[in-house]
């Protein structure tokens, strides 16, 4: 088994555990929408990249119209 030569400082062992972190995630401003989305990548808002539309996106899907019947129309008196 591999034994380490000499014992690591403190010091030496925490230099090196100080650039272990998680960094914040960087965004930037979509050139079309404006929203903020992951750099180097397609906006997902608008399909954007570049100034080029890469995606055909549709911002809200539009719910079916259901007409609402009242319970009591379901009973028929005959
Ligand atoms: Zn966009």
């Amino acid at each position: 088994m591999a034994v380490p030569k000499r014992h690591l400082s403190t010091s030496k062992r925490d230099r090196r555990r100080g650039n272990i972190f998680i960094k914040p995630i960087t965004l930037v401003k979509c050139q079309k929408c404006g929203k903020p989305v992951l750099p180097h990548t397609i906006c997902k808002f608008c399909g954007n990249y570049k100034g080029r539309d890469y995606l055909s996106v549709v911002s809200k899907v539009e719910k079916p119209i259901v007409k609402k019947t009242p319970k009591a129309t379901k009973k028929k008196t005959a």
